[in-house]
């Protein structure tokens, strides 16, 4: 059904289509660059320069990879909700909060009613996608995890919050899909933090996405997914984006119990791991997958952001994983 979709977008993609999830490491200039520019001593001009310069090379670096669907590697972004709150009205920059290792961010304070005030990643898309022929998807964190990963000093309950933060990023997806965009991913990592709250994370997304025509991915990870599944399905997308590779949970095995109805991104490579996967590996995901959905469903990418790798523990990854999959492809005919 989703290939069709595909097809009805102009979209023409190969069986086993690969993608990312989106991140990619800073190259050292640049993380260099940020860090001065924190302390005023490197011009917004100058960083963006900088910023074009990483993206371009990431392009490229896809491109000659042969991935099929390709991302803009966020090299301007710090916090992936940060990120979108700064853009946004209605919120204040908070204290700093460790994320994860040892990385901290500003969690972000919603001190008034949240707006959407002008495109936020559309530059960005507009601009990475002149650069290739392959489609580049549209990024964005969902309503839900923004309002998980920031603290509400306005809002009723969370979900008021989650209600009215849906309503604010469906404003940039609309202006996505006016610049152009056919694909988009809308990443949920929070989704599984509280399971009783999936009800109100599936209106959500009905109110980012229904009436919009798009091919919409859902990327969560972190999952203790055995708590949101089946109704993880009730999401109004076409594939969900789910961490195989290092989950310890057997999620497929939960599939031929509860049959998985969307189109299926399966991560294939661990994204915390410093070890390249060996292409046996890789390709022995890929034929589990398939023996549970049917091939034409599913897509392959890494677990997640592969921002905490270095540039070229990412580019043999990503090798491994195209090799993988052409050879799955080669067995398939
Ligand atoms: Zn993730």
């Amino acid at each position: 059904m989703s290939r069709e979709k595909l097809a009805t977008l102009g979209l023409d993609l190969p069986l086993f289509p690969t993608s990312t999830v989106g991140s990619f490491p800073k190259p050292d200039y640049l993380v260099e660059a940020r860090a001065k520019a924190a302390k005023n001593g490197v011009s917004p001009t100058e960083l963006l320069a900088l910023e074009r310069r990483a993206t371009e090379f990431w392009i490229r670096t896809q491109e000659e990879l042969g991935i099929d669907v390709l991302v803009d590697g966020e090299q301007y972004r710090g916090d992936m909700v940060a990120y979108f709150a700064e853009t946004m009205g209605g919120f204040s920059r908070g204290g700093l909060v460790r994320s994860y290792g040892n990385r901290y961010y500003h969690k972000p304070v919603i001190t008034g009613e949240v707006r959407w005030k002008e495109p936020i990643t559309v530059d960005w898309w507009r601009w990475t996608q002149s650069l290739t022929t392959r489609p580049v998807k549209g990024m964005l964190t969902g309503p839900y995890t923004i309002m998980d990963w920031s603290f509400n000093d306005h809002y009723l309950d969370r979900k008021a919050a989650c209600l009215a933060l849906a309503r604010e990023v469906r404003r940039e997806l609309e202006a996505l899909l006016e610049a152009g965009v056919r694909i988009v991913q809308i990443d949920e990592p929070a989704l599984s933090v509280r399971p009783e709250e999936l009800p109100f994370a599936v209106e959500a997304m009905h109110q980012v996405v229904d009436g919009l025509p798009a091919y919409y991915i859902v990327h969560a990870c972190f999952g203790a997914f055995e708590t949101i599944y089946p109704g993880l399905l009730d999401l109004p997308v076409d594939n969900l984006d789910l961490a195989i590779s290092h989950s310890a949970l057997d999620l497929l095995a939960m599939f031929e119990k509860n049959p998985f109805t969307k189109d299926l991104s399966l991560g294939v490579l661990d994204v915390h791991s410093h070890l390249v996967e060996s292409a046996e590996e890789v390709r022995s995901r890929i034929r589990r997958g398939a023996e549970v959905l049917p091939a034409a469903r599913i897509w392959i990418d890494p677990d997640c952001g592969l921002k905490t790798r270095t540039v070229e523990e990412t580019r043999q990854k990503l090798a491994t994983m195209v090799a993988a999959v052409r050879a799955v492809r080669a067995e398939a005919r």
